[in-house]
């Protein structure tokens, strides 16, 4: 529920409204907005008694919102949601930011080799899973806190921000120290335990989409984060299970105007998951970027033919270099602009 005040309704009349929400035994948050400010009303378990709300001074309307998710709905917060990051990136503003790096952390020449080729081509963030989340138990299955401390050397010679996975709550704590972006992994979005504790962190949060997921449904995921705390959330669209094995998954690009229309937060999107092969990777980057993502995820390896998981689907470093030659021409046709790496030291 939101409670929208008047026009130069008095910081008086704001905290007035806090209170009596608080004194319901629900929880308040003032927004200002350019044109007047709105107090959401958060747990809203049905029994709100509106007009309790509707009668204080300087209440202008009381609005239900009408999806299951609250606040991370536009009905909440019309103007989108621009995460901060470090070094002056910022991802849900014009700028079209790029992550890129291996499937997983191997070893420490491997990932620092990536991480100085991606930057090179223009990425602002290193991807590269610690721990994988793996079909097999077989599988390698990441280094664990080791990869992250090669994380965070390759961010320290780079200063390139850091993007990598948490797979349970207890690896948040771990993965927060180093990451600049907790990365919540398509299996894992209905954990909500991981969600809660993702919530609960410091760090923004990257959330993708699961694998049979509705749009509805990592919307919700997403309200998770949000009812913790964490507002600093990326939905990231990474293909949807399909029955044609043409591909890896259904890369959804529609998921992107879709969730743009439903949700302030922004969307970037994973062509490397989302089709599973090399030469899809770049027409699909291309799509992408085109039909309004926020960023995109690339996996690229500096020997794809020696990597430990999603050879197949990584590019060679020159791929990357002309990917991102030609997402900057597609950037600018849409009044957008490919966002540049923070200079090194920075
Ligand atoms: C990944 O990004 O490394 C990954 C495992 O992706 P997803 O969770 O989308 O399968
Ligand atoms: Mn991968």
């Amino acid at each position: 529920m939101l409670i929208v005040m008047r026009h130069g309704a008095t910081p008086e009349e704001i905290k007035r409204v806090v209170a009596v929400i608080e004194e319901m035994g629900y929880g308040a948050q003032p927004m200002p907005g350019a044109q007047r400010t709105a107090v959401g009303l958060v747990g809203n378990d049905g029994r709100v008694d509106a007009s309790r709300l509707e009668g204080l001074p300087g209440v202008q309307e009381v609005i239900q919102v009408t999806k299951p998710y609250k606040q991370v709905s536009r009905e909440w917060k019309p103007e989108p949601t621009v995460v901060q990051l470090a070094n002056g990136v910022s991802i849900g503003g014009s700028d079209v930011a790029v992550i890129a790096g291996p499937c997983s952390v191997e070893n420490e020449r491997q990932i620092l080799d990536a991480a100085r080729l991606v930057r090179e081509a223009g990425a602002v963030a290193l991807r590269g899973g610690a721990w994988k989340p793996r079909s097999s138990p077989y599988s390698f299955q990441g280094l664990g806190r080791p990869g992250l401390k090669l994380l965070a050397k390759a961010r320290e010679e780079t200063g390139l921000l850091i993007c990598t996975e948490a797979m349970d709550p207890e690896g948040v704590g771990y993965v927060a120290e180093v990451a600049d972006i907790i990365q919540i992994g398509a299996r894992n979005m209905q954990n909500f335990s991981l969600l809660k504790a993702a919530g609960r962190a410091k760090k923004p949060v990257l959330l993708k989409r699961g694998l049979s997921a509705t749009i509805e449904e990592l919307l919700l995921s997403a309200e998770y984060l949000l009812a913790e705390g964490n507002h600093d959330v990326i939905l990231c669209e990474r293909g949807i299970r399909g029955f044609d094995t043409a591909t890896r998954n259904v890369f959804d690009l529609t998921a992107i105007p879709v969730v743009h229309k439903l949700s302030h937060l922004p969307i970037i999107a994973d062509p490397s998951h989302g089709t599973g092969l090399r030469d899809k990777v770049t027409p699909m980057a291309r799509a992408a970027v085109a039909a309004g993502a926020d960023g995109i995820m690339v996996e690229v390896h500096p020997d794809p033919d020696k990597a430990l998981s999603d050879g197949a689907q990584s590019l060679f470093p020159e791929q990357f270099g002309q990917l991102m030659r030609e997402i900057r021409v597609i950037a600018e046709v849409i009044g957008r602009r490919v966002a540049e790496p923070a200079p090194v030291g920075a």
